[in-house]
Parts: C-alpha cells; structure tokens; sequence
C-alpha cells in the first residue's frame, strides 16, 4: 500500500507568516491534518512531520522523511508578500524534480485553481525539504495570508479544498477518491419509503414530503387527501380480484 508523509510548515517559536492575528502555522497544521484523515479513509499511510504546534526543524523533517519509503512528500504551507497585495496558489517542486513530483504538482495546483485560488502556477524552487525529501516532493502554497479574499476562501471553501487536495493526490497514486457521504451517511427511513412511493406513481413531488412530513412541521390536507386516495387505490390493485 502506498504510503505518503505529509508535512505542515512551522510551528511552535516559527509561526511562519502572520496576518491579523491568524498563522500559517496553524492554518496548515489543522487543514493538513483533515487532508491527512480524508487519505487514510482509502487505506493509504501517512505519517506527519508534526501533529501539534511543535518546533521543528527543517532537518529534522527531512531526517524523519528519509527513515522510510514513501511515494510522496508533501509540505503544506501559506503565502505572503505585501497585505492585500498578492493572492492565489503556487505549487513548488525541486529544480530538478523527478517526473512524479511534476506530475502530483501539477494535480495539486489545478485542484487549488479549481475552489477558486488564482493561478500562480508550478515553479520550481531549491527548498530544503524538497531537496532532501528521498521521495517525489512537492510543496503548496495555499493562498496568501496576509489576503483577506484569500484566507475567507481558505475558511468558507474549507472541506472543497481537503477534498481537492485528496483527490488529486489519490489519483496521482492511481486510487479513486471514495465520498464520505456514500458510505457514512446513516439511511433515512423517510427517504427509503418516499423513494418507493415515488417509484409507484404514487408522489410526484418527494421535496415537499421530504421538507413537510417532518415532527412539529404541517402537511396541507389536500396533500394528505390525495395521498391516502392514492395510496388506497394502489393497494386495491394489490389485491386478489373476486
Ligand atoms: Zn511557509
């Protein structure tokens, strides 16, 4: 199975960029942890550079990278320049990055792109981690910090951005992304019998019994009238004929 390690930049003495009072450190470290969660879903390992607002060296992340073998190394991070100057996502690979880290980087970036960041494209950069990362290495810049269009996008469009970030690392690993809805979402015995109800012609418009037939809410007693007449005549077809 595949396995990725995933490391979210700063923390503890370094908070990393600082806009308003909110971190980098901790806008990274709370989302790339949901992303990390998202991934596991699927059966993948990853391990974390840091899982708390922790001190941690540029050293020792790497050191911690090179101890296994992973397929991925991805750094999280946020931007900043000039207040309310700079906006959008930028996704970085080593000068000379292996066709995977391309390859994952340009999946990212167009994920970001797609919740609505501005492009800033894939560039390449001598960072440490993504030059001492044995594994393909990327490194995102989920928007700027220090932009307030930015960072409401970051909150408002939060789950969008996990899910784009897993997805597309998911797929770079060949795996397809799995909705938490699909397989968590407990059954509603209401919409079950609708469902039947609507498949024999019985209600045409499930939205209104959906919202209506509901504790403390009224149904309108010609709805009701109809659909007792209906229902009544449906189970007379049911019956043995004499
Ligand atoms: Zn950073």
């Amino acid at each position: 199975m595949a396995r990725l390690c995933f490391d979210y930049g700063h923390g503890g003495d370094d908070p990393g960029a600082v806009y308003l009072g909110r971190k980098e450190s901790d806008d990274v470290l709370s989302l790339g942890m949901e992303v990390a969660r998202d991934i596991r879903r699927h059966g993948v390992t990853v391990d974390e550079t840091r899982t708390s607002d922790a001190n941690v060296t540029l050293r020792a992340r790497t050191d911690l990278e090179s101890k296994q073998e992973y397929d991925y190394f991805i750094s999280f991070h946020r931007n900043a320049f000039m207040k309310e100057t700079a906006s959008g996502a930028e996704t970085y690979v080593f000068t000379e990055a292996s066709e995977k880290s391309k390859a994952l980087a340009f999946k990212l970036q167009a994920a970001l792109v797609d919740v609505g960041f501005a492009n800033r494209g894939v560039k390449t950069a001598n960072f440490h981690v993504l030059r001492e990362s044995e594994a393909p290495a990327v490194l995102i810049e989920i928007g700027f910090i220090d932009n307030s269009n930015d960072n409401n996008l970051f909150d408002s469009k939060r789950a969008e951005i996990v899910r784009g970030i897993s997805k597309a690392i998911l797929s770079q690993l060949g795996t397809i992304y799995i909705e938490e809805t699909e397989s968590e979402q407990p059954n509603d015995p209401l919409t079950d019998a609708l469902n039947i109800l609507v498949k024999n012609g019985i209600i045409s418009s499930p939205e209104y019994w959906q919202e209506n037939a509901r504790s403390g809410k009224t149904i309108k007693g010609e709805y009701a009238a109809l659909l007792i007449e209906r229902m009544g005549a449906f189970i007379l077809t049911k019956l043995p004929s004499t």
